[in-house]
Order: structure tokens, then sequence, then C-alpha cells
């Protein structure tokens, strides 16, 4: 075991604050990284003030962080695929049981016995969870280890783990392609990677969203058109239009509102959890034989696949960087969606605590 630098929070109602996690020496099959950049994911938000108590209460103390990026600086003598210096990242998985039907299907974001970067029972024992990104170093199973393509932007990159993927996930296993009509409901960090992907896959991609001054942006990221969601006739327009919309609103809104949006057979998947289960007018789904699906994140391989793509398409995410000692600034201001449109920490800037 050793001691890593680090930001945790001692409780639902403390500040983030520099301390001294440790972390297992490399096993043999373990990729040991040196975390250059860490994504600001809104899941570490929700976890670091216990938001989620219901389902995945949270053991303090908290280190959060799942949009990884760094450089190896060891390897256990099993590791095939990794050496030092390497450029790697590590997403919201470190460990599955690799032996469920799901984990047999390149499906570890599915498995019931998956191991989370952080806040999940430390199966290595190195502390009671796992802690996650915003840290120094962190040791992981070579098989949860994704390779960086070297030609992007490395902060950009870092929220490729968790928004891109999953974005990029759905889009894929839905066949969103040239020809297709695409629907982003909400232009955040999930809804901005969403566009990119959609429109590099090909598709006529048009994003909904409450307000009209992001119209600019939209389009700028990919986006054919814009629909103001709160204008009736806008959304009038589109009836029935589209084969597949991808929904990445967590507060409340009415859904049925997109369903009717679908051309026959069409999906809509959510990537959002609101809080309260959501109305659903069977009667929108019957006629015209349509989909409600859902999404998370992607498996492992998939990840690795995303990556590959954006290298090849040159897509980052749009990102604004920041010191770790803003870290609770700039969770103030992603509660006010005040960031275009993801928060990446330099990791560097933990050297001078
Ligand atoms: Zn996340
Ligand atoms: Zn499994």
């Amino acid at each position: 075991m050793y001691k890593t630098k680090a930001y945790s929070a001692a409780s639902a109602t403390s500040l983030l604050a520099s301390t001294k996690i440790p972390r297992r020496d490399p096993t043999e099959r373990d990729v040991q990284i040196e975390i250059l950049f860490c994504g600001i994911c809104h899941s570490d938000l929700h976890q670091v003030r216990n938001e989620w108590k219901s389902i995945m209460p949270t053991v303090y103390p908290i280190v959060p962080g799942h949009e990884i990026v760094g450089r190896v600086t060891k390897v256990g003598s099993a590791v095939t695929r990794y050496k030092p210096g390497d450029l790697v990242a590590v997403g919201c998985l470190v460990d599955s049981d690799r032996t469920c039907p799901q984990c047999k299907a390149n499906l570890e974001n599915l498995c019931p016995n998956q191991t989370l970067t952080f806040n999940s029972p430390d199966k290595h024992k190195t502390a009671a969870v796992t802690y996650g990104g915003y840290s120094d170093s962190i040791v992981v199973d070579e098989h949860f280890v994704l390779r960086v393509p070297t030609n992007l932007d490395l902060a950009g990159t870092a929220p490729l783990l968790c928004a891109g993927i999953t974005t990029y996930s759905p889009l894929r296993r839905w066949g969103v392609t040239t020809g297709k009509k695409v629907g982003i409901v909400g232009l955040g960090g999930l809804g901005h990677m969403g566009v990119k992907f959609s429109h590099a896959f090909g598709a006529h991609t048009v994003v909904f969203t409450t307000s009209p001054n992001k119209k600019e942006d939209a389009l700028r990221l990919g986006a054919n058109e814009i629909v103001v969601s709160r204008n009736a006739d806008e959304m009038k327009k589109h009836a029935g239009g589209f084969d597949f919309i991808l929904d990445t609103i967590a507060a409340d809104h009415d859904i049925n509102a997109y369903l009717n949006l679908l051309a026959h057979d069409g999906t809509l998947t959510l990537l959002g959890a609101p809080e309260k289960p959501m109305p659903v007018s069977a009667f929108t789904l019957l006629m015209g034989r349509r989909n409600l699906a859902g999404s998370i994140i992607g498996g492992i391989a998939e990840t690795q696949e995303m990556l590959d793509f954006c290298g090849k398409h040159n897509i980052t995410a749009d990102v604004e960087v920041i010191p770790i000692q803003k870290v609770n600034e700039a969770y103030e201001r992603l509660v006010k969606s005040d960031v275009k449109y993801r928060f990446c920490i330099d990791m560097a800037s933990l050297q001078s605590e």
C-alpha cells in the first residue's frame, strides 16, 4: 500500500478538501496510473452530497471522479497491453464479476456485481470503498483500462469516459446513421456529446432545449436544427418525424411530448433519472408501435471503440479546465448549469497541496 494526494468530502455537508488516501501496490494484473485530468460529472456531486442515498448511500470520506485520463507509471508482471508512459483512461467501472452473461457479452456496464470507480465496496480492502479520480494516482485492473488516442486534447478527452460513452452507446445501439432523424433533448454535459456523435454518424440532428439562446452553440456543435421545447407550434411541426430521440434530462419533464415526435417503430431512450416515476401515455406508444428505453454508460470494449472513433474524427468534449482548488466553486456552478459543457480538473494543481 502507498499514500497518494486526493480531494475528499468528509460528510454530505462538507466541502471537498485536500487529503491523503491509500492505494494498493499494483498486483500482477494491475496498471498504476498518474492522473493528469479528471472530468467533473453530475453524479460526483450527487454522491458527495448523498443525494442518491436510497439507491447507493455514500460512504465517507468520498473521493469522486470517474472521467480519468493519465499516464501509466507501473504495470504488474501479467499485464500485456500497457507499459509505463502509455496514455490511458479509466471510466465509471474498475471491476466486474466477468462471469455473468452480461460480462461475457462485453456489457460490464450491466453486470450486477460491478465495482464502480468510487463509492463501491473495495474488493482489495485497501479502504472500505473505492476512491475515484480526484487524486494523484490510481491502480486499476488492466481489463478496465482504456487506451487514449495520442492526437486528442487530454482535458477534453476525460469527459468522454462518462458523458461520451453514455451518449455514444445508445446512438450506436439504436442504429443512428446517415438518413436518420435524431433528436437530442437537453444541451448540457451529456447533450453536447450526443449532438457531436449524432452529427458524426451522419444523422439529421435536432436539439430540443428550453433556452432559445443556445441556438448558435447547438449549430456549432453539429446540430442541423434547434427546437424550443416550450413552443407548442414548433414541437407540432416535428410530430411523427423522428427515428430516435436521446433524452438527457434528469429533472422532471413530460416525456409524452417527445414520444409523440417519434415515427412508427421509433425509440426514445432515457439517460437521465428524474427522482419521481414518470407518467407515460400508453396510447402514444401503441399508435405507432413506439419504444421507450433506457441506457447506462457502455461496456469496456465499446468504450475503447468510442475513444478510437473520437481519435479518428478528432472529437472531444468542450471543457472548462480548473485547478482542483476551485472544485467546490465548480460544484455550485454545476447546480446552475453554468458551464460549457463540462468542468475538467487539471490534476497538476494537486501538487501544491
Ligand atoms: Zn458520470
Ligand atoms: Zn458480470
